[in-house]
């Protein structure tokens, strides 16, 4: 983009009147971001002013923006070995490096330093940039606790404190952690808490450590993304696998990811794609953080095209580009099934998500039709080679996908 156009778009831009200064408003400029998103638009004035804020909007809604935005505002600048003064707490490794990119990126003309500490990597790089002066900490519960024992990070000097997915915190029992992290805050800090649900516990939690908190909520009921198309298949569980691949194969995919409920059952179905050259990898919590996230990287940078992977990566993950979503397991949770085929759709693109249903899986696939309100269309795969069709619903009008016999030579992401 050219100075002009850039200026230009800073005028035009829905953030100039929300009062974020010159510097963020030409990182985001340069990024595309034209106006806020509503989180954005109602979160970020609260924050500016130093109050506490709940924020409840789905992943994909532009929240990490909402908060990292006004925090860099707020900061103004990098402090010569200062001690952290923003402390951002997040579930998943994943989430934390991924919040850490962001801040990295709106704040590319806001000389701030940012650190990045989560399990499974080592202390070292982690210790360097903490005595060097990092004025953002963004932080896995479990790894932070274990600089605090240390003494290697205190809390005292965190002015902002954000608690990013906290319901998907309380779902991994960090929220014990969590809590203690809080307490050992100092009381007159800011904060900041974004979940897309808010179980009682949580309420709870938000009744005793925040101060007099503004709620913006912005689509507080969960429900899919209108530009994800989402259809169930009906499938005995012995033949899941194989109608999985006849789906595959009549697909013009850029990228895909694959949700198991079980991490061996993720290993097992990456490895099955492999055996049939398929490009994929495995994601879950068992393996090295190294692995994961290279996996992450190469499948962001189309080096990979099928991801398959647990509810890990159902989650707050960014990852623009995925074209479809098959979940081979129907989740267990209802509110993970917008969350899975949250991965596609993002930023108003388009996507299809598929669902495959064994017959014990039904009061599952019930369940998430409450949730979401909506019955999902029903399909069958017409030229598949059915064992049986088990009748999951039967006053539904099953229109039928007609399955390709020549599985071509141009299909997508099979090594050559
Ligand atoms: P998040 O909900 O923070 O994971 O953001 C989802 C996606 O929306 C990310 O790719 C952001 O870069 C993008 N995004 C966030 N805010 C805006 C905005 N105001 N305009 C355009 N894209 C945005």
């Amino acid at each position: 983009m050219t100075q002009s156009t850039i200026d230009e778009n800073l005028e035009k831009s829905g953030f100039a009147e929300l009062g974020l200064n010159e510097s963020i408003l030409r990182a985001i400029a340069e990024m595309g971001y034209r106006q806020p998103t509503p989180i954005q638009a109602g979160s970020i004035p609260h924050i500016l002013e130093g109050k506490d804020v709940i924020g409840s909007a789905q992943t994909g809604t532009g929240k990490t923006a909402a908060y990292a935005l006004p925090v860099l505002h707020r900061l103004g600048g990098h402090r010569e070995g200062a001690a952290p003064r923003c402390l951002v707490l997040g579930p998943t490794r994943e989430l934390a490096a991924q919040v850490e990119s962001n801040f990295v990126e709106y704040g590319r003309y806001s000389p701030l330093k940012c650190c990045l500490i989560h399990g499974g990597v080592g202390y070292g790089k982690q210790l360097e940039e903490l005595k060097a002066g990092a004025d953002v900490v963004i932080a896995t519960p479990g790894r932070l606790l274990d600089h605090i024992q240390q003494k290697t990070f205190n809390l005292s000097s965190v002015e902002v404190l954000v608690l990013d997915e906290v319901d998907r915190m309380l779902d991994m029992g960090f929220i014990d952690d969590v809590r203690r992290i809080i307490r050992l805050c100092r009381k007159d800090r800011q904060t900041l808490l974004f979940s897309a649900t808010v179980p009682d516990a949580i309420k709870r939690l938000i009744a005793v450590h925040l101060k007099d908190p503004v709620e913006v909520s912005i689509g507080i009921k969960l429900s899919p993304a209108e530009t994800v198309k989402h259809e169930i298949y009906p499938v005995g569980a012995m033949q899941k696998f194989d109608l999985m691949l006849a789906l595959i194969e009549q697909m013009e995919i850029d990228s895909m990811i694959i949700f198991c409920r079980m991490k061996s059952g993720a290993d097992r179905i990456a490895r099955w794609l492999e055996d049939r050259n398929y490009i994929v990898a495995p994601m879950h919590s068992d393996l090295p953080q190294k692995v994961r996230t290279r996996s992450l990287e190469d499948f962001k940078e189309g080096r990979i095209k099928i991801l398959v992977a647990t509810d890990i990566a159902s989650r707050g993950l960014d990852i623009a580009h995925v074209t479809h979503v098959i979940n081979f397991d129907i989740p267990q949770h209802a509110e993970d099934y917008v969350h899975r085929i949250g991965r596609t759709g993002r930023a108003q693109r388009d996507g299809d998500a598929f669902t495959l249903v064994a017959p014990d899986e039904q009061s599952h696939l019930d369940a998430i039709e409450k949730f979401i309100d909506q019955r999902i269309p029903q399909r069958s795969l017409e030229g598949f080679n059915y064992m049986y069709q088990p009748i999951i619903r039967d006053n539904d009008q099953a229109p039928k996908r007609r399955a390709k016999r020549n599985s071509g030579s141009s299909r997508f992401g099979r090594r050559r």
